[in-house]
């Protein structure tokens, strides 16, 4: 597998999606969009504008229409599902509004699910979930359950879990919606010291005072971009 190691790590060009349910939906029209190495972008717009439709499309969870995606110099459409699914697993983290943990599952269990799409890692899963829920400040909290989690602490749980195979790029579609605004400060503490230590971020928001921690915002409107603010 062969990774650009600079420029951009993510590539969208022309993208468009049209979803068919009733009256076809544009929900994406012509966006073309490139994340540099180490950059962190926030995406902001209505409800409705097509944020997660795009995050969905640069995580390949969802393929265009039309247009093209290319993440570390491979373009999607390429791909066999099988390799697609590789990719995701191993270059990209997701983080979600409702956490979307696994409720049966202890933090540590969650913090470790991904390391199915990885084949090298086979041993020493409890340690890599305890360095990275002390990473993420809940060292203490391994064999908690969600249920036994605050908003914050779930989220965290969730972020950790982003990381678990050293993904390059983490996708964020609104990580602070569901939280108070101390706790969604704490949480952007966070993303802000991975995006220190190199990981490029592209996160969509509604809240202007979490975008400005991006170092610039994309603004959605109708499925398409109508301004890249540079902060
Ligand atoms: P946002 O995240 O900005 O709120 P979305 O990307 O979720 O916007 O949705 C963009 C448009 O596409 C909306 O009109 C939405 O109703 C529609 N849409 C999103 N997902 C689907 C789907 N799975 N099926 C049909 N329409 C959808
Ligand atoms: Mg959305």
């Amino acid at each position: 597998m062969v990774a650009a190691q600079s420029g951009a790590i993510v590539e969208a060009t022309e993208l468009r999606r049209t979803y068919h349910l009733g009256e076809p939906v544009h929900a994406l029209d012509g966006v073309s969009l490139s994340l540099p190495r180490g950059s962190f972008t926030a995406v902001m717009g209505p409800s409705g504008s097509g944020k997660s439709t795009l995050m969905n499309l640069l995580g390949c969870l969802d393929t265009p229409d039309d247009g093209e995606v290319t993440v570390g110099g491979q373009t999607i459409s390429g791909l066999s599902d099988a390799k697609r699914a590789k990719l995701r697993g191993t270059e990209i983290g997701f983080v979600f509004q409702t956490f979307n943990l696994m409720p049966r599952l202890t933090a540590a269990e969650n913090v470790t699910l991904p390391l199915v799409f990885n084949d090298d890692v086979d041993v020493g899963r409890r340690e890599r979930a305890e360095t990275l829920l002390e990473r993420v400040g809940l060292g203490d909290r391994l064999d908690h359950a969600p249920n036994e989690l605050s908003g914050g602490q779930r989220q965290r749980v969730a972020i950790a879990r982003a990381l678990v195979n050293e993904p390059s790029l983490v996708l964020a579609d609104e990580p602070t919606g569901n939280l108070d605004t101390e706790t969604g400060d704490e949480i952007m503490d966070l993303f802000g010291e991975l995006n220190n230590s190199g990981r490029t971020i592209l996160m969509v928001t509604h809240e202007r005072h979490v975008a400005e921690r991006a170092d610039r915002i994309v603004h959605l409107v109708d499925g398409q971009i109508q301004e890249v603010e540079q902060l």
